[in-house]
């Protein structure tokens, strides 16, 4: 047996980071992995500026009950010309501070009254003013290579005057289901048939992590529709995931047919739980992952043991998620010679670690244990874990990213 970090690592130090980068509009780039280090174009903000409405003054014009004539009125967009000893000038959020000017007065603390501006409340060296370059410095780094672009990586980028980036190619992703026994959602079900879960849930896991679903494939337990399958999807496909078929039972077909297609391959009886056999072998230079056909281990073994691959092969920097801690909270010990994962779900509290609270049935087929888990609580092998100790927890809005 292979221990679950062991396993972890070994399978994130298969994958090839990408080799080549294309160029993507930002607005479409949402999702996307930066190929290139980008640094600032411009100070932000360009120029100093009003973070108020308000007037621009100058400081040593102030004094109690005093008027200041209001030379102009500048709206954002607009140049203001130098501010004149004795006056104000009337601005808006995000107007150019005019020259001369060394304090901004918000429209509250004063009164315009004919043409001039009474300031009621002592104003304060540089108040409400926004400095050049405060946010960027020019040149400074913006954006390191490997970073996810989201929403607020893009609003920093468009700001800097960015319109297109440099990004990784998309994961191809191919998936592979397997067995007799299945049919499709939306087909007749003979009773002694299932309906295949796999599949959707595959294709909707590897997506979430940014991939590329280009097949969901089928096979029967047969060589001849193993091989179909493989042919198509390692010529289309970055990463091929298989699911069941890769025991040592008598239909477990799937690690002689890819070493029929010359791929060497690794079956591993990864010590965990749910989904102890997991295989990794290679085809033609590309990486096939294959996961135990109950839904439930493939969930675990492709959030904890594949994503961290896919990640490395979509050029990401941050391969590994965080893992954090929380207090289980059990109705009964758990205790096993496998490292464990149980479904569970997180209760946040204002103050201390969260409660994790176990799905009552942890079956590795029990599929009804996945909406609701919000995470993976980590039961270490061997050593027993009861309501109250503290655990590790893997949560999904990381892990499943
Ligand atoms: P296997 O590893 O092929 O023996 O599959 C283990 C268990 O998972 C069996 O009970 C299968 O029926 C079930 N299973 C395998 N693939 C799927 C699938 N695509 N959808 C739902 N259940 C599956
Ligand atoms: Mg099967």
């Amino acid at each position: 047996m292979l221990d679950f970090d062991t396993a972890q690592s070994r399978l994130a130090s298969a994958a090839t980071p990408p080799s080549i980068a294309e160029a993507c509009a930002l607005h479409e780039a949402h999702g996307r992995v930066l190929a290139q280090t980008l640094f600032a174009t411009l100070d932000l903000p360009p120029a100093d500026n009003s973070a108020m409405d308000g007037y621009a003054i100058r400081l040593a014009d102030y004094a109690p009950g005093k008027r200041l004539p209001v030379q102009q009125r500048c709206y954002a967009g607009q140049r203001p010309d130098a501010l004149l000893p004795g006056h104000a000038i009337r601005l808006f959020t995000g107007s150019i501070l005019p020259d001369g000017a060394d304090a901004v007065v918000m429209q509250e603390d004063g009164n315009e009254t004919d043409g001039g501006f009474e300031i009621q409340r002592p104003p304060v060296p540089g108040q409400h003013i926004r400095r050049r370059g405060e946010d960027v410095r020019e040149n400074g780094q913006l954006l390191a290579k490997g970073v996810v672009l989201g929403p607020a990586q893009i609003a920093l980028l468009a700001s800097q005057g960015y319109a297109e980036v440099s990004v990784y190619p998309r994961l191809k992703v191919g998936i592979l289901t397997t067995g007799d026994e299945l049919v499709q959602p939306g087909q007749p079900r003979p009773a002694e048939h299932i309906y295949n879960s796999n599949g959707a849930m595959m294709a909707a896991l590897a997506r979430n992590v940014g991939a590329d679903v280009v097949h969901v494939l089928h096979a029967l337990d047969t060589s001849e529709s193993l091989h179909d399958a493989f042919d198509r999807l390692l010529q289309d496909c970055d990463l091929v995931l298989t699911v069941g078929g890769v025991s040592v039972g008598e239909k477990d077909l799937v690690k002689p047919a890819i070493e029929e297609l010359g791929g060497a391959m690794d079956l591993w009886r990864v010590r965990m739980k749910p989904g102890k056999p997991v295989a990794l072998a290679n085809a033609g230079g590309k990486p096939i992952v294959c996961l135990p056909g109950n839904p439930v281990s493939a969930f675990a073994v492709f959030t904890l043991l594949v994503t961290p691959l896919m990640r490395s092969m979509q050029g990401r920097a941050v391969i590994m998620p965080p893992v954090q801690y929380g207090r289980l909270a059990a109705q009964r010990p758990f205790h096993d010679t496998r490292e464990e994962f149980l479904r569970v779900r997180a209760e946040y509290e204002a103050q201390g670690l969260p409660r994790l609270l176990p799905y009552p049935q942890q079956g590795s087929g029990i599929i009804s244990s996945l909406p609701w888990a919000t995470g993976l609580a980590r039961i270490p092998a061997n050593t027993a874990a009861e309501d109250g100790t503290v655990v590790g927890y893997y949560d999904l809005q990381y892990w499943l990213a």
